[in-house]
This record gives C-alpha cells, sequence and structure tokens, in this order.
C-alpha cells in the first residue's frame, strides 16, 4: 500500500529535466524524417521526443518553451567553411559585392583615413562583378599608397592584388615563378596580381594578429553563426597555435560554438597531431588535414584536363606536386586520420580520387573527403562510391559561378559541374556548406541554392542544371545528419533524438513548405547549443 502510494506520488511530480519545447513542427531529422510536437531536454542532451501533452504530463521542467507552431531544425552545420578567417574579415575591409573597381579604390582610400597606419588589408573582391570582368591592375593602388602596404583578396582567396610598396616587403621581382602559383607580369612589370601560392609570398610577411584580434574574429564569427542558426563549423585549414586558442576560449565559456577543425598542410601541423593524437570534446574535433590540390576557377587557377575554353594552352594548375598528395595520402591512412583535399578541377579531382582509391582500396568507412568536388569528369564519379570517398560541396558556388564558369568551361564540361545529385547517388550521402567567407554564411542561401539553383534575384527562371538539384529533405540532411556524418559525429548530433546534443533553431518559416521563392528569407528566431539559447532575434 505504501509502495503504491510513493509510486503514484512520483508519477504526478514526473521526472525532473531543463527544458521543455512544445506546440512546435519539429523536423527531427531521424532516419523517418519524421515530424515531432515537442522536445525535453536534460543536461544538454534531448531526453525524449513526442506530442506536447505527453511529455507536459510526464516532465517537471524548469523552463518551457511554447514554439506557437513555429518550425525547428536541428542546428545547422557547415560542412566547409573558414571560420576564422571570415572573423579576420569582419575586421578588415569588405569589398564584397561591389561592382566596380574604382568604388574598390574609394573604400580602401576610405579605411586608410580612418586607420592612418600599418597594412592596409582587404577582401572579397570579384572581377566576374565588373563592366571588364578583367584582373585590376596596382597602378592607381601605387599613387595613393607609395609607402603603405596594401593587399586586397579576391572573394575566393585564391587571387589577390598588392601594389608595390607590398611586393617590395615580399621581395617579388617581375617574371619571377612559383610553383602552384603565379605572380603576373604583363610587358615586364608586375600588375600585383598574385594567384594562389604566390599570394602567401605576402601574406607571410603581414605581422601577426594580436591576440585580441584573433580573440575577437573568433568571438564576432560566432555571433554571426548564431543568427543564422550555425551550431557547428568545420573550419577548413587552421594551424595549430588557433586550436590551442579555441581550446582557451572554449574553457573560457567565450567560445560556445561546436567546431570541427581541419589543420593546414604543413609539417609542424602535422607533428602536433601524430604527436597529441585526435581531439575529440562536445565542442571540439581535431582529427583532419586539409590539403590543396588546385586553385579556383574564377581566377584560372583549377587545374583542368584539357585547357580552358577562355584561355588556350592554359589547364591551371596544382598547389603541389603529385608525390606530396601521394605521401600525404599513406601516411595518413598508417596514421588513421582523416584527409580532407580541396579539388576543383577536372584534372584535380581525377588525381585525388585515384590517389584516395589507391589507399583506400574500395569500401571502407574512413570518410575522406574532396571539398568541392566542382567539375568531376564523367568517367570520375565512380571512384567515389566504389571507394567510399566523400564529395563536400557548397550549393551556393553553382548559382555564383554559373553565370561565367560555363565561359571558363565549354557547354560539355559544365554539365558535369556543380552535379551535386550525381555526387550524392554515389554513397547515398552528401554533406553540404558555404566556404564562407567564399560566399555568405547563410544556411538559408545554401538550401534555396541546392533544391532551387536560382540567385538571389530568381535567375535563370527554370533554375540551373536542374538535373542536379536536391530535394528539400536531401538538403535539410546535407546541412544536418549528413554534415555531422562527414565529421564522424552522426551520433552525437545532426538530428532531434534522444541522448543527442540539444542543438536546435526556431524559424519564421517552414524550409519544407513555403515557396521556393521564399526561401533566402527566411529568419531564424532562436538558436540553442547544448540546450543553452545563445541567440534571440529581436
Ligand atoms: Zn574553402
Amino acid at each position: 500500500m505504501l509502495l503504491l502510494l510513493a509510486f503514484s506520488c512520483q508519477q504526478k511530480k514526473g521526472y525532473n529535466a531543463d527544458l521543455l519545447v512544445k506546440n512546435a513542427r519539429v523536423y527531427t531529422v531521424n532516419k523517418q524524417f519524421a515530424v515531432a510536437e515537442a522536445f525535453v531536454v536534460k543536461d544538454g542532451k534531448i531526453l525524449a521526443v513526442g506530442k506536447t501533452d505527453d511529455l507536459e504530463k510526464k516532465y517537471l521542467v524548469k523552463e518551457v518553451v511554447d514554439a506557437a507552431g513555429k518550425t525547428i531544425f536541428p542546428g545547422f552545420i557547415d560542412a566547409h567553411a573558414h571560420f576564422y578567417e571570415y572573423g579576420m574579415g569582419l575586421q578588415s575591409i569588405n569589398l564584397k559585392d561591389i561592382n566596380s573597381w574604382a568604388e574598390i579604390v574609394d573604400s580602401v582610400q576610405r579605411y586608410a583615413k580612418d586607420n592612418s597606419d600599418g597594412w592596409i588589408i582587404g577582401n572579397g573582391w570579384d572581377q566576374n562583378r565588373w563592366a571588364k570582368k578583367q584582373f585590376p591592375n596596382k597602378q592607381q593602388l601605387d599613387i595613393l599608397f607609395p609607402v603603405r602596404p596594401v593587399l586586397l583578396s579576391r572573394v575566393d582567396g585564391h587571387a589577390a592584388i598588392a601594389n608595390q610598396a607590398a611586393l617590395n616587403i615580399a621581395g617579388i621581382k617581375p617574371n619571377q615563378k612559383i610553383a602552384g602559383g603565379e605572380i603576373e607580369t604583363v610587358k615586364g612589370k608586375l600588375t600585383g596580381i598574385l594567384v594562389d601560392n604566390a599570394v602567401n609570398l605576402i601574406t607571410h610577411k603581414i605581422p601577426a594578429a594580436t591576440d585580441d584580434q584573433t580573440n575577437n574574429a573568433f568571438l564576432q564569427a560566432q555571433q554571426n553563426c548564431f543568427a543564422v542558426g550555425l551550431t557547428t563549423v568545420d573550419d577548413c585549414g587552421l594551424d595549430y597555435t588557433l586550436v590551442n586558442t579555441i581550446r582557451q576560449l572554449q574553457n573560457r565559456g567565450d567560445l560556445k560554438i561546436r567546431l570541427f577543425v581541419m589543420l593546414s598542410d604543413n609539417q609542424q601541423n602535422l607533428d602536433l597531431l601524430f604527436r597529441n593524437g585526435a581531439i575529440k570534446t562536445p565542442r571540439l574535433n581535431v582529427s583532419s588535414v586539409k590539403f590543396y590540390a588546385d586553385g579556383a576557377l574564377g581566377s584560372r587557377g583549377a587545374c583542368l584536363l584539357k585547357p580552358y575554353t577562355d584561355k588556350p594552352k592554359w589547364n591551371g594548375f596544382l598547389r603541389s606536386p603529385k608525390q606530396h598528395f601521394q605521401d600525404m595520402a599513406t601516411l595518413l591512412a598508417a596514421k588513421g586520420f582523416q584527409m580532407c583535399t580541396h579539388a576543383i578541377g577536372d584534372s584535380a579531382n581525377r588525381m585525388m580520387l585515384k590517389i584516395y582509391a589507391g589507399v583506400l582500396k574500395g569500401k571502407n568507412d574512413r570518410r575522406w573527403r574532396i571539398e568541392h568536388s566542382q567539375i568531376i569528369d564523367p568517367a570520375d564519379f565512380k571512384y567515389f562510391g566504389e571507394n567510399n570517398i566523400i564529395p563536400s560541396v557548397q550549393p551556393t558556388h553553382a548559382t555564383s559561378d554559373m553565370n561565367w564558369a560555363v565561359q571558363r568551361l565549354g557547354k560539355t564540361r559544365i554539365k558535369t559541374a556543380y552535379a551535386y545529385r550525381q555526387l550524392l547517388q554515389q554513397n547515398g550521402w552528401l554533406p553540404l556548406g558555404t566556404d564562407f567567407p567564399v560566399e555568405n554564411i547563410s544556411p538559408f542561401y545554401t538550401f534555396y541554392a541546392a533544391v532551387e539553383r536560382k540567385d538571389l534575384k530568381g535567375l535563370p527562371e527554370g533554375g540551373f542544371q536542374m538535373e542536379n538539384a536536391l530535394t528539400r529533405e536531401q538538403a535539410i540532411r546535407g546541412m544536418t545528419i549528413w554534415a555531422a556524418k562527414a565529421n564522424f559525429q552522426e551520433n552525437e548530433k545532426g538530428s532531434i533524438e534522444t541522448g543527442k546534443f540539444a542543438d536546435f533553431v526556431i524559424l519564421d518559416e517552414d524550409l519544407m513548405r513555403i515557396k521556393g521563392n521564399r526561401l533566402p528569407k527566411v529568419k531564424v528566431l532562436q538558436t540553442y547549443i547544448n540546450g543553452e539559447n545563445v541567440y534571440k532575434k529581436r
């Protein structure tokens, strides 16, 4: 009798939990893509998912969030971005979306007036937006800034323009050659344009960021990411020193976003990775190395099997000799780490696919990634599926590049570029990202580009190469559970299921049901990480 009484008392009180989110349309992104109404959070994890009534009865919670019918998704994961670089970019001159070189020079001048000494650093210019679509020349920068060094990076980070003062500091001379890069010289004179590895000659001379600048970069980037619903970001290429900074900021509780860090390809990083082993904490993962096979299509650094359609006899270039990638693949396979390689051109992709295939030897679960997998020769798709090589793609690249990519590639090659559906079919899953700051950080732009394949003006009307569009469900999976899987994190995040981190977003509209043209306008109302509210729309 007593026992019965005690039992019924407990039933009334219910189980304790921290948070109940109710009256929502919760896309759980579980295997069935089931929709639920409510869920309960305890100790930063999802405790139960179900109906509002049932969960209200069963649990005694400290806090209730009534979503009032709004849509909830798992926190978005960006499988390919440059988080730190984006944060640093927020502290320099933003040249994005500027439609002429003259206006760019104007904004550089304005910045120089407000910031009276030191290097002048800017980024985001894109000659494809300008009337002439040609690379700029440093002349005006030399007249305005004869002494102060200036470096302005192209939007893709694969080319830059430097003034003479900056070129002098790096000791760059006309007609100088560099492997994996280009120093543009016209009629015996430097134009200031540097491509890929040539840019590094200058960036190595820029004084290191102060601790304050570095910390601010991480924290500002985090703030902007939370505002668009990102709860995990893959940072594709960092030095180990920055991993230490991340750990400090996370231990202090300042940096809450979850980061998946790929280390940059250099000996020091490899030594530290091998010595210290993989790092896996709830908010930080370090177990992979990022390589660059080639450059980018916009700056004609992508390595193609046949010459560029708009530059005869030019095939682009590799960033390192083939042997380097071969050696690294063998080494990382032996040590058990993940290899992630940037490959844009069909030649770079073929080379990396064959190197990976030679090491992976058929079906496996190493999840080695090809970042971008942008232009694939029709004969090479099969390597992805046969060897479980993971294409990691950024749908906004398709819609940002589509208007000029055809000039670089011609009408045939473009057909198997940005071929996301074909790539998805290879393994049955496909992680999505943005490559920000190359593209906007918004996951909604990614979603829109993946399913509608249109730019923000709604063009082209029928969508670009729609045979390679993704369904909405596929796109959501790509931004959540499949992105988690590419990071070996599918058991702890990427869906709203019992036992997983309580990372989720409340949106003002339902991504699965609104009209296509409304997708880029969707707003995040609230973002949660580990059951903690980290963003609320004002
Ligand atoms: Zn990138």
